[in-house]
C-alpha cells in the first residue's frame, strides 16, 4: 500500500473520551445492590420497586457510603422542596459517592439544604405560563401548529429542576399541584380539541413521563393521534433512557407499543419519534448504549433535550463530551435549556453568558445535525428562543429580553440570571424593590419593545 500523507497530527486520547462509557457490573459498589446480579438490576420492575423515595430510603440504600452530614443535609432540603422525590437504583449506582456534594447526578436529584440559595424576586411557580395556554386539562396549545399533551404527572424519576414542578408528582408540603389529564376519559376532550384545530401538525405527547405509561395507554394515545388527520409529526417524551435505560430491554410489550405506533405512522406518512433527556455524560452506561441500539435497529428515531445545570454540565467541556456521546448513540442532541425560573433550586441555573460560550465551544466539535439549540423557553409564554437572539442583554444586571413575534407579536419577555452570579454592585441593586423595576424597565426600553406591563405584572 501506498504510504498517505497526514498533515493533521493523530487525534490525542481525550478525543476518544465519548467512547468510553461505563463497564461491568458498576451497581455492586452501592451497600444495598451489592448482592444484586445483571439480570436482576436490568429488571425494569426491579429498578421501580427499589426506586428510594424517602430520606429514610436513601439513608438504607447507602449506608456506610455517605456521611451522616451529608444524610442529615439532604434530609433537611427534602422537607423543603417543592418537588417529591424519587430516584432510580441505577441512577443512584452512577453518583460518585466519594463525592456527592459534587456529582452531576446527585445534583439533579437529591437536594441538599447546605447548598440552597435564595430565589430570584421575580420568579413564579408557573413561569411558564403553561396555565394560561391550556384550552382543556393537560393540553397546552401555545405556538401555531404544535401541541404539548400531558396524558399523566407521574416519572420514573423526579428532577429537582423540573419545569411543571406546579403539577408533576405528588403534592408536597409546599405545593399542591394543578390537575391535568390523567385519565382515558379526560384525554378524550384533548383529542377533540386537537381535531377541531386544523392547524395542529404536531403533538408532543409528555407528561409526566410516557414512560409510566402502561402499553394499552401508548396504543390508545397513539392510534388515537394518528387517526386526526391533519396531524403530521408526534413524539413520546420520556427521560426514561437516561435513568432507567433497562425498561428498553426488559419491557418488550412498551417496545413493542411505541414500535407499532411508529411503524403505523410510517405506513400514513407520519413521523412518530422519542425525545429524551440526558443531562450528564456519565448517564450513558453500556445498558444506554445496548438500549439506544435496540430502538436504532427498530427504526425508532431519538432526539435529546437537555437543560444546563449547573454543576451537572455548565462547563465547555462536560457539554461537549455529552454531544459527542449522545451522537455516538445515534440520538440526536436536539434542544439545551436555559433552567427555567423554578422555585426552590438557584442555585442549579446559569447565565445566558454561560450558555452563549458554552455554544460556541461545542459548534464544531461534530455532525451539525448532532449539535444541540440553545434555547431559553421565555419565562411569561414567550416560547423557546435561540439564547443568542436576545434584543438586549444587560450582563451586569443579568437581564435579557427577547421578542416572539410568531408567538406572541409585540411583546417583551425576560430572563434574569442567578443573582448569585451577579456582580456585588448589581447584586445590592436587586435588593431595592424599585430597582429592579428600574433596571427591568431600562432593559426592555434599550430592546427597543413599546409593552413593558407584562413583565412587571
Ligand atoms: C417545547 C414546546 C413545544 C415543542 O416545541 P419544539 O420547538 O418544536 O420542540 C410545543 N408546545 C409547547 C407548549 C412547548 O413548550
Ligand atoms: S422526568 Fe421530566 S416531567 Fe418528570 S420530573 Fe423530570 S423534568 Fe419533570
Amino acid at each position: 500500500m501506498a504510504e498517505v500523507l497526514h498533515k493533521k497530527p493523530p487525534a490525542p486520547k481525550e478525543a476518544f473520551r465519548h467512547t468510553d462509557v461505563l463497564q461491568g457490573e458498576f451497581w455492586r459498589h452501592v451497600p444495598a445492590y451489592r448482592e444484586i446480579d445483571e439480570t436482576t438490576f436490568l429488571d425494569h420492575l426491579w429498578q421501580q420497586k427499589h426506586s428510594v423515595k424517602t430520606a429514610d430510603e436513601l439513608l438504607r440504600t447507602i449506608e456506610g457510603l455517605a456521611t451522616p452530614e451529608f444524610i442529615a443535609d439532604a434530609r433537611t432540603a427534602f422537607e423543603r422542596a417543592p418537588m417529591a422525590v424519587r430516584v432510580s437504583p441505577y441512577a443512584i449506582s452512577l453518583i460518585d459517592w466519594t463525592d456527592p456534594y459534587n456529582d452531576p447526578i446527585r445534583t439533579q436529584f437529591i437536594p441538599l439544604a447546605s447548598k440552597l440559595l435564595p430565589d430570584h424576586p421575580r420568579l413564579t411557580l408557573d413561569s411558564l405560563h403553561e396555565q394560561d395556554d391550556a384550552p382543556v386539562p393537560g393540553l397546552v396549545h401555545r405556538y401555531v401548529d404544535k401541541a404539548l399533551f400531558l396524558p399523566l404527572n407521574t416519572c420514573p424519576v423526579y428532577c429537582r429542576f423540573c419545569t411543571r414542578s406546579y403539577a408533576i408528582g405528588p403534592d408536597t408540603e409546599n405545593v399542591d399541584k394543578v390537575g391535568l389529564a390523567k385519565t382515558p376519559a379526560m384525554w378524550n376532550d384533548a383529542f377533540q380539541y386537537i381535531t377541531e384545530r386544523p392547524e395542529l401538525e404536531d403533538i408532543v405527547i409528555s407528561g409526566g413521563d410516557t414512560y409510566q405509561l402502561p402499553p394499552k395507554s401508548i396504543a390508545l394515545i397513539g392510534n388515537a393521534l394518528l387517526d386526526i388527520p391533519h396531524v403530521r409529526r408526534m413524539r413520546f417524551a420520556t427521560k426514561g433512557p437516561a435513568i432507567m435505560p433497562m425498561k428498553i430491554l426488559t419491557h418488550p410489550e412498551w417496545l413493542d407499543a411505541i414500535t407499532e405506533i411508529v411503524d403505523r405512522g410510517r405506513k400514513l406518512g407520519k413521523e412518530v419519534v422519542l425525545h429524551t433527556h440526558f443531562n450528564a455524560p456519565e448517564e450513558i452506561t453500556w445498558v444506554t448504549e445496548r438500549a439506544m441500539r435496540l430502538l436504532f435497529e427498530r427504526g425508532i428515531f431519538v432526539r435529546n433535550q437537555s437543560v444546563l445545570i449547573r454543576g451537572t454540565n455548565d462547563s465547555k467541556q462536560r457539554m461537549q463530551l455529552l454531544v459527542k456521546r449522545l451522537g455516538h448513540m445515534n440520538v440526536h442532541a436536539y434542544y439545551v435549556y436555559m433552567h427555567d425560573m423554578v422555585k426552590g433550586v438557584e442555585e442549579l441555573r446559569t447565565t445566558i453568558q454561560t450558555a452563549t460560550e458554552i455554544e460556541k465551544f461545542v459548534r464544531g466539535s461534530t455532525a451539525g445535525f448532532n449539535t444541540p439549540t440553545f434555547v431559553c423557553d421565555a419565562p411569561g409564554g414567550g416560547g423557546k428562543r435561540d439564547v443568542h437572539s436576545y434584543d438586549f442583554y444587560d450582563r451586569e444586571n443579568g437581564i435579557a429580553v427577547y421578542s416572539a413575534p410568531s408567538v406572541k407579536p409585540g411583546k417583551a419577555f425576560v430572563y434574569f440570571d442567578p443573582i448569585d452570579k451577579l456582580s456585588a454592585d448589581a447584586q445590592a441593586r436587586w435588593v431595592i424593590p424599585e430597582m429592579q423595576d428600574e433596571m427591568i424597565r431600562a432593559a426592555i426600553k434599550k430592546a427597543g419593545i413599546e409593552n413593558e406591563e407584562l413583565v412587571l405584572a
